[in-house]
């Protein structure tokens, strides 16, 4: 913790304290994006868990609460991310996508998981026990964009879109809205946004 700079953080708290599932997804698959884990804990990640800012918990309880209805849940993939992780990430992905990919799905100038106000969410099959898929695996980043699968002719991809319509409904619903750069799973928290 030393590498990090205190004052710049705010009051984070784990989600697994309150009943949500996830994980982080940066400590789980550091290796796919050439990242060590000890650079991870330079950043001032601590470990696999997913921080938010506890103001943002009782939207997200809601937003379980919805999903449970259908056996469903909530999964946080990332909360939290530190000024130095972002650099760092950047940093990665402008050697792996190249600069233009980078820029387009990653807001390093606003930096909104900085705040503690942002997340990025998937839906959790709880008889199934596993994410449930919304997106397709093979396709490529620009894939991550909200839309990307509007006018899909294949069965798959309009439930991909179907999928991601009823979380951003959901996610709006509750408080939240996409980000600047439009992916599916990025909603930062709207209170915030005044701010930023
Ligand atoms: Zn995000």
């Amino acid at each position: 913790m030393e590498h990090f700079e205190q004052e710049s953080k705010p009051r984070l708290i784990s989600i697994a304290e309150h009943g949500l599932l996830g994980s982080s997804f940066y400590w789980s698959r550091y290796a796919d994006y050439s990242l060590t884990k000890e650079e991870l804990l330079e950043t001032g990640m601590m470990d696999d868990q997913v921080y938010v800012a506890p103001e943002i918990v009782p939207a997200l309880t809601a937003v379980n609460a919805e999903l449970q209805k259908r056996n469903w849940q909530l999964y946080l993939r990332e909360g939290y991310r530190s000024p130095e992780l972002y650099k760092l990430l950047y940093q990665k992905r402008v050697e792996k996508f190249g600069q233009a990919m980078t820029d387009k799905l990653m807001n390093i100038d606003d930096m909104p998981h900085a705040s503690g106000h942002a997340v990025d969410v998937g839906i959790w099959d709880s008889h199934q026990e596993q994410e449930i898929r919304l997106r397709k695996p093979d396709d490529g980043p620009e894939s991550l964009i909200y839309g990307f699968y509007q006018d899909a002719n294949d069965l798959e991809g309009q439930r991909c879109q179907e999928l991601q319509e009823y979380l951003v409904d959901l996610m709006q619903s509750h408080g939240f809205e996409l980000g600047k750069k439009n992916e599916f799973f990025h909603f930062n928290y709207r209170s915030d946004n005044e701010d930023i």
